[in-house]
């Protein structure tokens, strides 16, 4: 008898072993699987939009994540390889030297990746192996809720409810509990892709704060179901608090996928009927996910392209030093710098001060949101080709379902009402630290002594407000004026 020709799984976004379509198909076959992942820089740029370079905060994740794949698929009896160059030909070459008879991944629905992919199934199609495409990491198929115009739809209550019409998603996968392999695949070491940082090292905040890969993402899913989720809807507001479930990068990097989140929630929800409520919001926190790729399916260039027209007349302005300012947290406005340093620090933002932060960028500095979005994109490990764009365009009052752009976040209110005690500031900006509560969101209006008592001298130790935020206001609403005539 002959032995059944090997199946290769390609990852990409999905780098687990359970609830992995792919590689449960190939694994249930009873074929030898070799799981592949190739570091493809050049197919990226061929087509317009082009799938995009990952910033330095998720390439430092990537190297992480690869690694911890590879040791949970050598523990269950598969190998991971590892190769560089275009998809299509890589993948091709691989599965000519070990005889494959079919290639499996999950889809992404995004063009880029797409028409990568399209030409990966051409150039085995050319050498007659198989391909077979599954779905992809999300709850519904953006081909599934559409609008009368056949558009995914822009409004998010509506989208949300059509979601949970269609009732639950299939149940997760389970890991396939054996796979069996060939060796003696030449295969690139992770360390080789210069992922991570080294002169400077600048990952330690990194290091310190995440730990990568399948095991933890379900470690920290499971901790936030059983200890975090209790008031979730009231604490996830409050970056001084530990109230959300810090779960954006596995899911960015697919180490879970959102149905996995979406049952084992469901499940603590059975369980404790008191949680419902607070389960509720957070599933509809995970269908904002969704929301943002179902919209990156039909403007998949959406990082570059204002998805509301009238604000390609609006009136940004360059300004070098005040970007500076911003992206090293000393714009003078303390909620505003305690994010952008946690941002440096340890690639994530709370979502409340995100929302401070782009606004302050795209209203108070008129800074375009793309100059924003670029800069998230690359210190954030969750950067998520849909998340990061549309709630940029969101906060810019360009997006989908948007805040309006005349609504203008005051910084000083923002933190005192979801910091009231300050404790997120002190945090993050320990210069403040021993300012009383009442003053440590606007320490400008503290008297000398308060600021010679706290060992702050503003303009030395922390700056003073890069702009005043009733002129910052006011300049964002004439500016907006402009492109309102237009209507
Ligand atoms: P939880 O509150 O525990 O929510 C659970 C999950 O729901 C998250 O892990 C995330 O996958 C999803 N989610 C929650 N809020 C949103 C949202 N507003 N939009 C889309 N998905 C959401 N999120 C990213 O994953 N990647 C990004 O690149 C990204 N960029 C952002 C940029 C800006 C300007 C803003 C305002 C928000 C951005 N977000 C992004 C959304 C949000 O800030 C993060 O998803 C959230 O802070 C992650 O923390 P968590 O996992 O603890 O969230």
């Amino acid at each position: 008898m002959t032995r059944a020709r090997p199946i290769i799984v390609w990852f990409r976004d999905d780098l687990r072993l359970s609830d992995h379509p792919a590689l449960h198909e190939a694994a249930a076959s009873g074929a030898s699987v070799v799981g592949l992942y190739v570091h493809d820089e050049e197919s990226r740029a061929l087509m317009p939009p082009a799938v995009r370079r990952l910033g330095g905060a998720t390439r430092w994740w990537l190297a992480q994540s690869l690694r911890a794949l590879g040791k949970s698929l050598t523990m269950a009896g598969g190998s991971l390889v590892l190769r560089t160059g275009p998809a299509a030909s890589v993948i091709a070459t691989v599965a000519r030297e070990i005889g494959a008879r079919a290639v499996f991944w999950n889809d992404i629905a995004h063009a880029p990746h797409q028409a990568v992919a399209r030409e990966v199934e051409a150039a085995l199609a050319s050498d007659s192996i198989d391909s077979q495409i599954f779905r992809g990491d999300l709850l519904v198929d953006p081909k599934a809720i559409r609008n009368k115009n056949n558009r995914a739809l822009r409004v998010f209550t509506p989208f949300w409810r059509r979601v949970q019409g269609l009732g639950d998603p299939p149940k997760p996968l389970p890991a396939p509990k054996r796979l069996t392999s060939i060796g003696g695949i030449a295969s690139d070491a992770v360390d080789d892709w210069g992922l991570e940082p080294t002169r400077p090292d600048w990952a330690g905040g990194l290091r310190e704060t995440w730990t990568p890969g399948e095991a933890a993402a379900q470690a920290r899913l499971k901790r936030f179901l059983d200890e975090g989720i209790s008031g979730y809807a009231d604490d996830r507001d409050r970056p001084d608090r530990d109230g959300t479930s810090r779960l954006s990068p596995h899911l960015r990097f697919g180490e879970i996928s959102p149905r996995q989140v979406w049952h084992a929630a469901r499940f603590a929800a059975a369980e404790d009927s008191r949680l419902a409520g607070d389960i509720d919001k957070f599933l509809s926190e995970l269908g904002w996910r969704e929301f943002c790729r179902h919209l990156l399916f039909d403007v998949p260039d959406m990082a570059d392209r204002n998805l509301q027209e009238q604000f390609d007349a609006f009136p940004w302005k360059r300004n070098a030093l005040a970007l500076e300012a911003w992206q090293r947290g000393l714009t003078g406005y303390p909620i505003v710098d305690a994010g952008m340093r946690e941002l440096w620090h340890s690639g994530v933002m709370h979502n409340r001060v995100r929302m401070v932060a782009a606004s302050f960028l795209v209203k108070h500095l008129l800074i375009d949101w793309r100059t924003g979005e670029q800069w998230f994109w690359d210190t954030l490990v969750d950067a998520d080709a849909g998340s990061n764009p549309a709630n940029w365009q969101w906060v810019a009052g360009c997006g989908a379902d948007a805040a309006p752009y005349f609504r203008v976040f005051n910084p000083v209110l923002q933190g005192e009402k979801f910091d009231p005690d300050g404790g997120y500031v002190r945090r993050w900006v320990p210069e403040l630290a021993q300012l009383p509560d009442d003053l440590i969101h606007q320490p400008w209006t503290a008297t000398p002594i308060e600021l010679a008592s706290a060992a702050v001298e503003l303009g030395k130790t922390y700056p003073l407000p890069i702009v005043d935020h009733k002129q910052g206001r006011e300049r964002a609403l004439a500016a907006y004026a402009k492109i309102r005539r237009k209507d």
